[in-house]
């Protein structure tokens, strides 16, 4: 709390919360409407487990270490600065399932998460889905129905956090995805350091660039622009015209008076 949080470093994904012994780390918004943990009473003084897995706290692994280690002893793989590790590395889109259209982009993330499923190489994806309720508009949430992955498919501009999701991976067996944020994977390779469940069940992960986190406020702000002020039920950050590039895309949303 001291070396990140109040320092401002804390990015809110949450894997101190999931990992945390004593279960003394809560996240919740912050006034700046980011997610953080916040700490009741009873912490392990000793412990700093919530330290090692942190992502920004400066003492932790790097990233290109933690590559090397996870990466570097694959058969034929590749490095460049610029990328990391790689074996091979493609443009692409999807042109199944409508993919491509429902996507945020070209729909490979979705694509991607499906096919894992379909050819049994996982029991359940995690990746980010609308929730109903106007003060946590997206959660991290488990899928094992492709169904409900294609009905995730787009960025949420939104923030979201990863504490309830490790706790079920460390308390199911199972063969896992996570999508997410670097930062994010940053962590939890962290957290898979330090937990051996996390380690073993957490087959793949699959990143998504990242320009920018945005707070909740983000969203009451943009909707306000449209004029739309009350309670937000439902959201798209990456609405496509299909007379417009897909770059040019626009913001919905549907407030609980019905207003769009
Ligand atoms: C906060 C944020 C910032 C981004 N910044 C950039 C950028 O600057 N430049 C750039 O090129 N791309 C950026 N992206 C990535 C881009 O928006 C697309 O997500 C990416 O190109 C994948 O597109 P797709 O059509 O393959 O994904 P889709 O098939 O639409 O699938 C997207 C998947 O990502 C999951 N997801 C959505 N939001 C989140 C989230 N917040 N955390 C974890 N998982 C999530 C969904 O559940 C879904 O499974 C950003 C994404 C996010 C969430």
């Amino acid at each position: 709390m001291e070396a990140v949080v109040q320092n401002g470093f804390c990015i809110g994904c949450g894997v101190c919360s999931g990992l945390c012994p004593a279960k003394v780390l809560k996240m919740d918004f912050n006034k700046y409407g980011e997610y953080n943990p916040f700490r009741s009473s009873g912490c392990l003084d000793k412990c700093k487990l919530c330290l090692q897995v942190c992502p920004f706290y400066s003492q932790a692994e790097d990233e290109d270490s933690l590559a090397r280690t996870t990466f570097g002893h694959i058969a034929g793989i590749k490095h460049r600065k610029e990328t990391g590790y790689y074996i091979k590395s493609y443009v692409a889109y999807s042109n199944v399932n409508n993919h491509r259209t429902n996507g945020a982009s070209g729909g490979m993330a979705t694509w991607i998460l499906e096919t894992l499923l379909t050819k049994n190489k996982v029991d359940q994806i995690v990746c980010v889905t609308p929730n109903n309720d106007a003060e946590r508009l997206f959660r991290f949430a488990m899928f094992t129905d492709v169904e409900f992955i294609r009905h995730s498919a787009k960025s949420a501009y939104y923030p979201v956090e990863m504490s309830s999701v490790i706790k079920e991976v460390i308390n199911h067996e199972g063969r896992y995805v996570i999508v997410g944020l670097p930062c994010f994977l940053k962590g939890l390779r962290l957290a898979q350091k330090k937990n051996k469940r996390l380690r073993e069940r957490i087959a793949f992960t699959v990143g998504l660039v990242c320009g920018q986190m945005k707070s909740k406020h983000y969203t009451t702000y943009i909707a306000s622009l449209a004029g739309i002020n009350s309670k937000l039920k439902k959201v798209d950050y990456r609405g496509k015209s299909p007379q417009k590039p897909a770059g040019n895309f626009f913001f919905y949303c549907l407030d609980e008076n019905k207003n769009e």
